[in-house]
């Protein structure tokens, strides 16, 4: 099980799959970018996907630069 927090509305959600999008149940927001979270120990979780990984850093990289 996966988590995943939305910045948008700041609501955890949560799914059983790595692949695919992944759009926030509250508010719409698209999460598939988003860091992967274990859904139990809230741990970073590195997902084998190299597509998945690639984006994922993309995006920190981005957030490094804003924050
Ligand atoms: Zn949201």
């Amino acid at each position: 099980m996966y988590r995943k927090n939305c910045q948008n509305c700041n609501r955890p959600s949560y799914s059983s799959s790595e692949f695919g999008e992944w759009i926030c149940p509250v508010c719409g927001k698209d999460l598939t970018t988003y860091p992967f979270f274990d859904a139990i120990t809230f741990e970073r979780l590195q997902v084998k996907s190299k597509f998945n990984h690639k984006k994922i850093e993309n995006y920190e990289k981005k957030f490094l630069f804003f924050y």
